[in-house]
């Protein structure tokens, strides 16, 4: 088929791609090139690792230059006191780094943005100062001179070690591929779309950050002492600043969420430098970008991706470009300059990176997701498990005396709620009642002020939403929470994080544990879709679904989880008459599986048609309780209904 086809062809050219790698030195022989395609390889390995915390999980890294130096240098000080070989010093290298990782994530943990960018930036800066002050080990300033290493004792010369580096680079790059098209990369980028939507799927946004600055350090550090021997002389002040500046803008401009990006923008970041030395170079690149500035715009527009009046001022930018570097006599008082312009037309014009910029450009769609990975027995039907117990009548959530309290105000006050099992249970109230404080307090995102609550004879107070997810409370929410960047059937296979036992090695290597564990994850998340009625846009990214489809695909997403307990937050809100009734016959089917249901829900015909009881709040408090024809004539309940649309 179409996907077996762009298997063949990518597969092909990524043996062309390693073939013309290897093959370099051979047709260049001059030392100069064959070092700065080495240097441009190691600084891909680094971007490899940086990709995952920048582009997947979301997060800043202003660290990663600090952590390639300690890789260095953890390299250079073991060949430089100890003469340890090789084949010890990478591994070292790459185990002390990743430790150091973990250090990095801390913060990590506790603030993002800004905040994040200034803390490590100052663990680099640390880093760095260390390095330099603890001389006896790192000779300081002086830094520190090592050869080329010996490998099955042979000494390796330039283009053989340039060999080893590029077999070093290709297996980076098919493990952090690998790595990143799992289960565990699907965890990554689920915190970058939503993290507490992740804690509600069970994925621990705590463990998983930490992860993913622990893999990443560990590529750093991979890069940075493959760096010692290739520059054979480490320094504290070359894992400056600048550096970890130019790491971070590589991401960027090469195009996040890409290896093939990633490799651009370790180009880019070490012939940019080189380039703006040089002007008849320059002129040439330039004239080049023009051109090709030009061929995408006029292909965009004419496959209507794009407008005249959006590619404008690109391809005028380009040509101005161009025009500026024959005007220039010389290029050094405007280095600074020209690489300021650049850095702004990226943040301007290139968020998505030159990649996503190209893929945009000429309407290619991201590869669709494992949709062909090995078929198992698991059949399609089985998708939605039949719980235990169905239909008995004890209590699956007991909450009493629950008081959520926000500085004066109590959401919930005194609050007792007891949910049959099989049951689907209304909670219903005006605006502002406690309802979603309450869905909030049940899932562990806000621990009550006081008040017992137990779920299947367990406490849930003081769990984590994580925790608490993989006891079996799944939920939605009622501001959409998809991870939107990613497809309907990976929003689903987050839901089924928890059916993965493969770890590290087995991603690594695609043994037959995770092949067998990603195949029912495929079926599996193709099921649910199919229960929801989504199965045709599996591979379409959430946040291009209809509204509708949304909460749709949420509701498939809780059911990944296997849950004994549903919770609806307004699943109907903001849907269209024939939406809402394809709702209403999910929920029946959901409760027909045995899943108990809370539901909250403003429109009356679905709560009367569903539920078995209703509980009402107004202020916090629970003033009704009974069967929904009982409820819905109450006193106290028109009254709160009224006074609230009255309000
Ligand atoms: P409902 O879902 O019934 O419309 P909510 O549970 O969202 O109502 O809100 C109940 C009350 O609690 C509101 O007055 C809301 O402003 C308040 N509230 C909810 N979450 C917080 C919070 N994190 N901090 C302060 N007040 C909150
Ligand atoms: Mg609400």
């Amino acid at each position: 088929m179409n996907l077996e086809k762009m298997k063949t062809s990518h597969l092909l050219l990524a043996i062309i791609g390693v073939a013309a790698l290897l093959l370099f030195p051979v047709g260049i022989t001059n030392p100069y090139y064959i070092h700065l395609l080495e240097t441009i390889m190691i600084y891909a390995i680094v971007l490899f690792g940086l990709d995952i915390v920048v582009g997947y999980t979301g997060q800043v890294s202003l660290g990663h230059a600090g952590l390639f130096g300690l890789g260095a240098y953890t390299a250079g000080v073991l060949v430089f006191k100890l003469a340890m070989p090789f084949w010890v010093t990478v591994p070292a290298a790459i185990l002390v780094t990743a430790g150091f990782g973990a250090l990095l994530a801390l913060p990590a943990l506790r603030v993002s943005g800004p905040y994040l960018a200034m803390v490590t930036l100052a663990f680099g800066t640390i880093i760095q100062i260390l390095i330099n002050e603890m001389s006896f080990l790192t000779e300081g300033p002086m830094g520190i001179k090592l050869e080329k290493p010996e490998l099955f004792g042979h000494k390796l010369d330039e283009r053989e070690f340039y060999w080893v580096v590029v077999v070093l680079m290709v297996l980076a790059l098919g493990v952090v591929h690998r790595i990143l098209r799992s289960h565990l990369g699907r965890a990554f980028e689920a915190l970058r779309g939503s993290p507490v939507a992740s804690d509600c799927m069970g994925v621990s946004v705590y463990r998983y950050k930490v992860y993913a600055f622990v893999i990443s350090a560990g590529f750093a550090g991979l890069a940075g002492s493959l760096y010692a021997y290739s520059e054979q002389y480490i320094s504290p002040n070359s894992y400056n600043f600048e550096l970890t500046v130019l790491f971070l803008l590589a991401v960027i401009m090469g195009g996040r969420k890409s290896r093939i990006g990633t490799l651009l923008g370790a180009a880019i970041i070490v012939l940019l430098p080189k380039l703006l030395d040089d002007v008849a170079l320059f002129r040439y690149v330039s004239v080049a970008l023009a051109v090709l500035v030009m061929i995408v715009a006029v292909i965009g527009i004419q496959r209507k991706r794009t407008t005249p009046a959006q590619m404008a001022i690109p391809v005028v930018g380009s040509i101005a470009l161009a025009g500026l570097a024959f005007w220039l006599q010389t290029m050094t008082d405007w280095r600074l300059s020209i690489f300021g312009v650049i850095m702004l037309f990226v943040v301007y014009y290139l968020q998505d990176g030159i990649v996503g910029f190209v893929r945009k450009a000429l309407n290619m769609r991201r590869p669709a997701p494992q949709i062909d990975a090995a078929v198992t027995g698991v059949s399609r039907a089985d998708a939605v498990s039949v719980a235990a117990n169905a239909g008995g009548a004890e209590a699956l959530l007991e909450a009493s005396g629950v008081l959520m309290q926000f500085g004066g105000l109590k959401a919930l006050n005194n609050v007792d709620l007891t949910i049959k099992r099989g049951t689907i249970h209304g909670l219903i109230g005006p605006n502002g009642s406690g309802k979603s404080t309450m869905m909030n307090v049940l899932t562990g995102i806000y621990v009550p002020t006081a008040g017992a609550i137990s779920f299947a004879g367990k406490s849930v107070v003081g769990r984590t939403s994580s925790d608490i997810a993989l006891s079996g409370i799944a939920r939605t929410f009622q501001n959409v929470q998809l991870f939107g960047e990613m497809t309907a059937l990976q929003n689903v296979q987050v839901g089924l994080h928890l059916t993965f036992d493969s770890n590290l090695i087995d991603v690594s290597l695609h043994t037959p544990r995770y092949k067998r564990e990603s195949g029912a994850a495929v079926q599996r998340g193709l099921g649910l879709l199919e229960f929801v009625g989504l199965e045709a846009l599996a591979g379409e990214e959430a946040r291009n679904l209809p509204y509708g489809k949304q909460r749709l695909l949420e509701i498939a997403r809780a059911l990944a989880l296997d849950p004994q307990l549903l919770l609806l937050d307004e699943p109907a809100a903001g849907l269209t008459a024939p939406d809402i009734k394809e709702l209403i016959a999910i929920i029946k089917k959901i409760r027909e599986h045995g899943v108990t249901v809370i539901l909250i829900e403003h429109h009356m015909d679905v709560v009367m048609g569903l539920c078995d009881t209703v509980s009402v709040l107004d202020f916090g408090q629970k003033i009704a309780e009974g069967e929904p024809a009982a409820v819905q004539a109450d006193e106290k309940v028109i009254e709160a209904y009224l006074g609230g649309t009255a309000a």
